[in-house]
């Protein structure tokens, strides 16, 4: 479903990704894994646009979109739920997941939508009328997934569901990232906790210093002596990063 080839992306002189390469098929959950700086980030910025690569290729359907700006990625499905939620504080809760939908045209689909968001998260039904900036951490990515999911997307790509929540909550990001997967929703999930994300996971990449260093099935990765003492050595569950 996606084909990224030797991209290559750069902050002025400082070179985040040197050449990555990964692909994503239909139906799988790929997780990014890799310590902080490694271009886990910088590598979803580059799929959905917001930041242009100066070498290589994305493919997406078989639609080369190296290069395109974030509307028309976002518009074929490529639908990115960003680092640090990036949620509208003034706004509340159910503007912000209708905001999600803001290229649809479809008034019944996004009503039965915004229904099954509140299903999905009944703590958000709750809250529908409640500016978002008074949501709890763990309830504000609630709401940035919920609002991803409101695009329909075809790849959902989630940058961190889980920085800064206290464990409970990672164990219910995670959960919430299992039933998307249950229902056959496409994922891209890059993360610092490396231990969730490889248990979610089918496949995984290792990042170090804007390079793929290791990649395999997420099962045989997670077995890995070398990966379970550079990665997973510590239980991570409470990490912010
Ligand atoms: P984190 O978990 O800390 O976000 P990451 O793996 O997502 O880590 P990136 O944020 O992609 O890493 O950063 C990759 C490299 O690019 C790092 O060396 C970082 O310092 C650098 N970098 C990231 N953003 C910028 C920026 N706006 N300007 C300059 N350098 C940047």
């Amino acid at each position: 479903m996606l084909v990224v080839t030797n991209l290559h992306t750069a902050y002025g002189a400082i070179s985040a990704l040197k050449g990555i390469s990964f692909e994503v098929a239909q139906g799988s959950v790929v997780a990014l894994v890799g310590a902080n700086g490694a271009g886990k980030s910088t590598t979803l910025n580059t799929i959905s646009g917001l930041l242009a690569p100066h070498e290589g290729s994305i493919v997406f359907n078989g639609r080369d979109i190296t290069g395109w700006r974030s509307d028309r990625v976002a518009a074929l499905g490529l639908v990115q739920v960003p680092e640090g939620r990036q949620i509208l504080a003034p706004l509340t809760v159910e503007d912000n997941l209708l905001l999600g939908a803001n290229r649809r045209r479809d008034r019944h689909g996004i009503h039965a939508d915004l229904e099954a968001s509140f299903e999905r998260f009944p703590r958000l039904r709750e809250r529908r009328r409640q500016e978002a900036g008074s949501l709890s951490g763990g309830e504000q990515q609630m709401l940035a997934i919920g609002r991803g999911l409101m695009a329909r997307p075809r790849l959902l790509m989630l940058d961190e569901p889980s920085l800064g929540l206290a464990p409970l909550l990672v164990q219910e990001i995670f959960r919430i990232i299992a039933d998307l997967k249950a229902q056959g929703t496409t994922i891209l999930l890059v993360e610092q906790n490396a231990r969730k994300a490889l248990y979610i996971a089918d496949y995984a990449y290792v990042l170090e210093s804007g390079r793929i260093v290791r990649e395999g099935p997420a099962a045989q990765l997670r077995a890995d002596p070398t990966i379970v003492e550079a990665y997973l050595g510590k239980s991570r569950a409470s990490s912010s990063g």
